[in-house]
């Protein structure tokens, strides 16, 4: 798809949207708005993509994501499926993982630089623009768009503006929105490095230290690198600077009595248990996603999985905006929906944050919590919490009021998982072009008005009880023909009003 011209306003190029960062989160969220048509440009300061491998793979929700828009095979094609392996809390495996209600049950393990890789370039090869070694350093907003400032002195606008920056978002910091939570108590230097001591002594001094020091590792990767991480007893003054390699070899010796020979990173940086929610999302024109939203440790490895999810969320709902037809709160939902759950994952780690102190106390605890683990529904419970396969929004309308926590088994609210179709093909597949859906089984309900915006298959399903369920584009089940309430509030509620027509109909109001 060829990227679409900008409108110029007052001699200045006006872009639909500029994204400031373009990491998991920003190139997502590009995808998906250039999905719907959306002209984007994804500002990013880096020069050159970072080779720094922090996250190490995709979570089942994410998994689902990638397939309900056609693109998984290409992630999966470069990782390796690790099943059940969500089950773990802390590090403590359940004896037997609890399958969950998905069809990628498996975490698939693949460095993050790959996965920054695939998602940019699936956003470009949709038509986004991305310019590298671009930092936004201002902004200022008005009631039609944003004015951004670049550190070459350089001035765009947009009608609006995320922010994808990261957890020191310039973005977040220039809007004022506080960012409470804990500070960093400690600061870790994570990279990979070779080494002169043989494996087999690295791994038994490996094994010895974390005995005690569960914070520590050292294992080998590719290519004759080993993956090193060492805390240090508190965060360094210039947390910005990368670290060296004299400053890794003396973390190393500090605690393994020994700096292993390291020499010749490939890359270093650091990281902190730093814990912050973003107060809001939103003010006025300018949203912030991912980890400008919210920072944790990366216990549970969860941070980019939120930003990749939290960007599913919003790149439907700002294109609707854009394409005039949102109803009022749609953008606001994002922000109402999204921030309880970057708020649980928060929960997530710091429960398995005192789990991992060698302290008397929680080791107790940990006892007790590997005891519970051997039941099937907590192993369950928290394996879900951290796939984000269970995540509920509550999408409004009668049936949500009634359902809302007293019937965990209903639909309402849930991400549909995928379901094999009567005419051989599969629910995700429909889902590919990030329209809304009715699938209907009794071939009696009809999107006549909304046809623009939703698409409506008649086909029955031997998996889904209901006789009829409306998907948002992000697969959240938003109505269910179960007689509390008719289809057409619900469509108004999420796809705004009908067209007289019917037909693809694009107003020209935009954001
Ligand atoms: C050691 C470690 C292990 C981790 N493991 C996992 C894991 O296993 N699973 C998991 O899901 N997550 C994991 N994470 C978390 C994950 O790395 C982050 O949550 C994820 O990268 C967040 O993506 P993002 O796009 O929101 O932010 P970032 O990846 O930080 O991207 C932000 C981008 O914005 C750019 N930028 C910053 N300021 C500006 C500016 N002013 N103008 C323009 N561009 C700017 C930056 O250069 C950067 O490219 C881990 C993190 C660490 C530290």
């Amino acid at each position: 798809m060829a990227a679409v011209a900008s409108d110029h306003e007052n001699g200045v190029l006006m872009h639909d949207v500029i994204i400031s960062g373009g990491g998991p989160t920003g190139m997502m969220l590009a995808a998906e708005l250039r999905l719907h048509g959306v002209d984007v440009l994804v500002l990013e300061r880096d020069a050159e993509p970072s080779p720094a491998v922090r996250s190490l793979g995709l979570h089942p929700r994410s998994i689902e994501i990638l397939d309900q828009r056609g693109i998984l095979d290409r992630f999966s094609a470069e990782g390796t499926q690790y099943p059940g392996a969500t089950g773990h809390f802390a590090g403590i495996v359940p004896q037997r993982p609890a399958p969950l209600d998905t069809a990628h049950d498996y975490i698939l393990g693949l460095p993050q630089p790959v996965t920054d890789r695939l998602l940019t370039e699936r956003a470009v090869e949709l038509g986004a623009e991305l310019r590298r070694g671009s930092g936004l350093v201002g902004l200022e907003q008005d009631d039609d768009g944003v004015a951004v400032e670049l550190d070459d002195g350089e001035r765009l606008r947009a009608r609006w503006l995320i922010g994808c920056d990261g957890g020191r978002s310039t973005v977040r910091k220039i809007l004022g929105i506080g960012f409470p939570g804990e500070p960093a108590q400690t600061e870790w230097i994570l990279g990979e490095i070779k080494l002169t001591l043989p494996s087999d002594e690295v791994a038994a001094i490996a094994d010895e230290v974390r005995k005690t020091h569960r914070g520590f590792g050292i294992g080998p990767v590719s290519d004759g690198f080993f993956r090193a991480v060492a805390p240090a007893d508190a965060p360094a003054d210039e947390r910005l600077a990368t670290p060296t390699i004299e400053e890794f070899r003396v973390r190393l010796e500090r605690f393994a009595g020994t700096d292993f020979g390291a020499h010749s990173p490939r890359w270093l940086s650091r990281f902190t248990d730093a814990t912050r929610l973003a107060e809001r999302y939103r003010v006025g024109r300018v949203l912030i996603a991912g980890d400008a939203a919210h920072v944790h440790p990366p216990l549970g490895g969860q941070g980019l999985n939120l930003g990749i999810q939290d960007a599913f969320n919003l790149g439907w709902k700002l294109a609707a905006e854009l394409a005039g037809w949102a109803p009022a709160d749609l953008l606001d939902t994002y922000a109402t929906e999204r921030r309880p759950v970057a708020d649980d994952v928060l929960t997530l780690t710091r429960a398995q944050s005192v789990l991992l102190s060698p302290d008397p106390g929680p080791q107790a605890v940990r006892r007790l919590f590997s005891e519970l683990m051997r039941f099937d529904d907590v192993a369950r419970f928290l394996g879900e919490r951290i796939a984000s396969t269970g995540i509920r929004y509550d999408v409004g309308g009668p049936g949500a009021a009634v359902d809302s926590g007293s019937d965990e088994g209903s639909l309402l609210g849930r991400r549909l998982h995928d379901l094999p179709l009567a005419d051989g093909g599969r629910l995700f597949i429909l889902l590919h072009e990030g329209r809304g859906l009715l699938l209907d089984q009794t071939g009696t309900h009809n999107v006549t008005g909304w046809a623009d915006r939703v698409d409506r298959i008649a086909t029955t399903t031997p998996e889904l009880a209901a006789p009829a369920v409306l998907l948002r584009p992000d697969g959240h089940v938003v109505w269910l023909a179960d007689g509390r309430e008719p289809l057409e509030p619900a469509l108004q509620r999420w796809f705004g009003e009908p067209t007289r027509s019917g037909e693809a109909v694009r107003r020209p109001a935009r954001g």
